[in-house]
């Protein structure tokens, strides 16, 4: 899938391809402390493996971390002479000077990440170069070197140990163990989803928590989400010709692989945007489940992320964000790597097309997929249901006709017809229930019997650690079963509502996000599970009683997601419709 090369800009592989950079190179290179927590070891350590071609790469981690890491791959490995330079400072075998930086398509290129790595901790670096039979130890502690010989199949490993033991002041800014693992596991993650043609796996204090085959994106998703969201996914691949520097963008909508336009300009900047969209039944409360990478390398970046939002549009319910893999591959000269002493963020030439490119292929794609819409109602009234104003009214008034589709309440009202969303209206009244029955005390729980088995994505897993007592306070009982699967024995019953085991994932992630309040989130998120579905049939006097209790709430014009509950649609609407000038009758 990923088409990435590995490090072409490497020139000769046999003994003496790592150098020592000279002064200039170094001083252009970005500064900054690139070893600041036990992730960005992982990180680093991966790269280096993805650089050297490996095809299979497994990570293990003890603790936070700073007890121990270790990164073994199946690369190409080092002759024993590169191997006790590496580990020095500002070596490397991938760029020669200054000249190379803009052109680099390796992940590494400052000849760093070793070095300071041994630097902050002991490293042990075990390596056998291709067509050696003899392997090579560099251990470095305390400032001391090492070689020795030693036994292993073609491939690095590389094991850290000690991370931070003489700096005090980093382990104190480091979090949780659970929130350290987290992070190392969501990157895992987005590195197994930047290059799916890769092997990866993580082992967290002996438990493997994530195994992706190398087999492509779709099984790349199983391991890191589910069945579920692998098998709403839509492969898709875009090429975009984003001019010489103009910004505009040509992109045809690609679909399909092979579909895309070659560039047939020389100065012509070509983009191809491929990966797979998750659509449209699965989506989370939270935005990092858009991973992006460029030229094989995950990054941040928060255009780029809107980008895909904006392409996903409607199929998006407000205050759902999507599942989703886009990997852009861009000439090297267009991408700054070289911008953040971590490499998380990239600069990118022409920012502006390349985020509507990506927005056009997302797009494009969704559109042609063969995405099942659901409770999709057509409606020509949209345009003059104007949403209800926020006035005193508190449907008091209100008496209910009926209901539309088993979607929505319609009511009569002095103020026109009332048309009501029965599953949004029921989670503003839950929720403010709720809130206000638990201002300060614990939810009432239901006992899960059998206890339900939930897998969490590594994200959510590592919230539910993070935030295990809050989530108990909430009315669910857990316990971890292995990876990120969690046996649920207890869940919140809010009002008599059972909530489903699933609301531990939701309820974790909404604590993760660190809202200005979280228990409140997490109510919203509550409020949501045990509320009415749409497509619920509703007697009469049950509408009513929704109806006037939504009236009574402090904020009734919105669900706790901020969707509308009501719009009105006014009585001289509805005579202009019906041309009726001039009076009622
Ligand atoms: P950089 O990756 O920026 O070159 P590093 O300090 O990470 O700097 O690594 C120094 C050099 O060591 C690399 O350029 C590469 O030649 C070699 N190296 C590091 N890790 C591996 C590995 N896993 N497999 C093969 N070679 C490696
Ligand atoms: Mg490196």
């Amino acid at each position: 899938m990923s088409e990435h090369r590995e490090g072409s800009s490497e020139g000769g592989r046999g003994p003496g391809a790592v150098r020592e950079l000279d002064r200039a190179t170094v001083e252009r290179i970005a500064a900054g402390e690139v070893i600041t927590r036990p992730a960005r070891v992982v990180a680093e350590l991966v790269e280096n493996a993805l650089d050297a071609g490996a095809e299979r790469i497994d990570v293990e981690v003890d603790g936070d971390g700073t007890d121990r890491i270790r990164v073994a791959d199946d690369g190409r490995g080092m002759a024993r002479e590169d191997a006790v330079r590496a580990v020095e400072p500002h070596t490397t075998s991938k760029i020669r000077d200054a000249s190379d930086l803009a052109n680099a398509d390796s992940l590494g290129f400052r000849g760093e990440a070793l070095a300071s790595v041994a630097d902050a901790g002991a490293l042990e670096l075990t390596t056998t170069a291709e067509r050696e039979d003899l392997g090579t130890r560099v251990r470095v502690a305390d400032g001391d070197t090492s070689v020795a010989d030693a036994g292993r199949a073609r491939g690095t490993t590389v094991e850290v140990t000690d991370l931070f033991a003489d700096r005090p002041a980093r382990r104190e800014s480091l979090a949780s163990p659970a929130r350290e693992f987290g992070r190392i596991s969501e990157l895992v993650a987005d590195y197994a989803l930047a290059r799916p043609a890769v092997a990866f796996s993580l082992v967290h204090d002996g438990r493997e928590t994530l195994r992706t085959p190398g087999t492509g994106t779709t099984d790349a998703l199983v391991a890191v989400y589910d069945r579920e969201a692998a098998g709403h996914a839509t492969a898709f691949d875009h090429r975009a010709d984003l001019g010489s520097g103009g910004g505009a963008s040509g992109g045809e909508g690609g679909n399909g692989a092979g579909c895309g336009k070659e560039s047939a300009n020389d100065a012509a900047v070509e983009l191809r945007a491929e990966g797979a969209l998750v659509a449209p039944a699965v989506t989370r409360s939270t935005r990092e489940h858009v991973h992006l990478a460029v030229n094989g390398r995950p990054v941040a970046n928060e255009r780029l992320r809107r980008a895909v939002a904006s392409g996903y549009g409607t199929l998006l319910p407000s205050g759902r964000e999507p599942v989703a893999v886009v990997r852009l591959s861009l000439p090297p000269g267009s991408v700054d790597a070289n911008v953040h002493p971590a490499k998380e963020r990239v600069a990118l030439r022409d920012a502006d097309a390349v985020a509507e490119a990506v927005e056009t292929g997302v797009r494009d794609a969704l559109t042609t997929a063969d995405l099942r819409r659901s409770g999709e109602v057509a409606m020509d009234l949209d345009s003059s249901l104007a949403p209800a104003a926020g006035s005193d009214s508190d449907f008091a008034d209100a008496s209910v006709l009926g209901q539309f589709r088993d979607l929505y309440v319609l009511c009569e009202a002095d103020d026109g017809l009332l048309v009501i969303d029965q599953h949004a209206a029921h989670e503003r009244v839950n929720f403010e229930r709720l809130r206000d029955a638990l201002a300060d005390e614990a939810v009432p729980s239901a006992a899960v019997d059998p206890a339900a088995t939930v897998s969490l994505d590594p994200g959510a897993a590592a919230a539910v650690e993070e935030h295990a007592d809050a989530l108990r306070e909430l009315g669910f009982a857990f316990e971890r079963f292995g990876g990120s699967t969690y046996r649920v024995t207890a869940v919140p019953a809010p009002l008599g509502r059972v909530a489903g085991a699933d609301a531990l994932g939701e309820a974790a992630s909404s604590l993760a996000r660190g809202e200005s309040d979280p228990r409140e989130a997490a109510l919203a998120d509550l409020a949501c599970h045990p509320s009415l579905k749409a497509g619920d049939a509703l007697d009469r006097e049950t509408a009513g009683r929704l109806v006037e209790r939504l009236g009574r709430c402090e904020q009734p014009y919105a669900c706790p997601h901020g969707r509308p509950t009501v719009l009105t649609l006014g009585e001289a609407t509805l005579a202009d419709g019906f041309e009726r000038h001039g009076g009622r009758r």
